[in-house]
């Protein structure tokens, strides 16, 4: 199997190129390509992307690169488009042309975040942000233009590799006494780790059974909200490192008001995976399960 990666190097691209490497042959690229080899890897540039595709006739695209910038793709609308809408639309005319499986990630921020409950894939979406609008409309795109797609919608994506909200919190922790974090945005954090095992794993079962491609929901299991979040991973810092100075005592619940974005955030970003669970046999774990583990190897 054939398999071109794009976003090598985002924190799911990063755990894609582990996981992905014993699937077959994996040519990995970031967004400079691979000049030598002709190979444009910019998700700008789609006449190079689909060069690219042409050439190498994969049996597995998996684009992992997109505008992940919530906030600053409010006013660069147009990069957000190009990179989020535009570049997967070529992927997918692309992949369908050179009968290629497309994996492709999207967001709970097609939500509109209304209500209690998790979203199954077939609810009415509703972005807030352009970000959300954007990766919608890169959903929509590839469903029309290759039938044989994964698209895996995600929640709140952490890794060990890169800066994170648990490294942000573990830091203003060890600086202040009190921290102030939002309490009415629910999800479930979800570790790139756990993306990529997971696109693998349902790589593997589409190629034998073309069936089950489709849109998704993979987020770990559970819920919790940005406090309940900081508020495990302080705990369990100083459960693994008695010895971190964390000068932190309250960790006070603040509405998302409190801190004002360009961008509009849903409340509701649970993802119900029960689809995803069922087709292809797997069981996500507690978000709990992968966090701790990051910090395990990071403390
Ligand atoms: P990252 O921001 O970590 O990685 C995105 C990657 O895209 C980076 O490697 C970046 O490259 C690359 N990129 C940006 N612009 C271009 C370009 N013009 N050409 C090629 N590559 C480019 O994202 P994640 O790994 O967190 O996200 C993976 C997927 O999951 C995305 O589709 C995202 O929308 C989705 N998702 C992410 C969530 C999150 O919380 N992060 C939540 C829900 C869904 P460079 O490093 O050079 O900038």
């Amino acid at each position: 199997m054939k398999i071109l990666l794009l976003g090598k190097n985002g924190q799911v691209g990063w755990e894609l190129q582990r996981s992905l490497a014993p699937l077959g042959k994996l040519m990995a690229l970031d967004r400079a390509g691979d000049a030598a080899r002709g190979l444009c890897g910019n998700l700008q540039d789609l006449d190079g992307l689909r060069a690219t595709v042409m050439s190498l006739r994969p049996d597995v695209i998996v684009n992992a690169a997109a505008h992940t910038a919530v906030d600053k793709a409010q006013s660069e609308t147009d990069l957000a488009r190009r990179l989020n809408a535009e570049a997967p639309t070529v992927l997918a005319e692309a992949a369908n042309a050179v009968d290629a499986l497309l994996v492709h990630y999207s967001t709970d921020y097609v939500f509109d975040g209304s209500g209690s409950t998790p979203w199954v894939e077939s609810a009415p979406t509703g972005p807030l942000n352009v970000y959300g609008q954007t990766k919608l409309d890169g959903e929509r795109a590839i469903a029309a233009a290759c039938p044989r797609h994964l698209i895996l919608r995600t929640s709140w994506v952490y890794a060990a590799r890169c800066g994170n909200f648990a490294k942000t919190m573990l830091r203003l922790a060890a600086e202040r006494e009190r921290l102030t974090v939002i309490d009415d945005q629910y999800g479930a954090p979800t570790g790139a780790e756990l993306i990529a095992d997971v696109t693998a794993h349902a790589i593997r079962q589409l190629v034998q059974r073309p069936q089950d491609a489709g849109i998704y929901h993979l987020a770990a299991a559970g819920e919790t909200t940005w406090n309940g979040y900081a508020r495990h991973v302080i705990d369990t810092a100083r459960r693994l490192r008695p010895e971190m100075a964390l000068a932190v005592r309250e960790v006070a619940a603040v509405p998302t008001s409190a801190f004002p974005t360009p961008a509009r955030r849903p409340h509701n970003s649970r993802l119900g995976t029960s689809r995803l669970q069922q087709t292809f046999g797997l069981r996500l774990p507690a978000w709990q399960h992968g966090v701790d583990r990051m910090l395990a190897e990071t403390l």
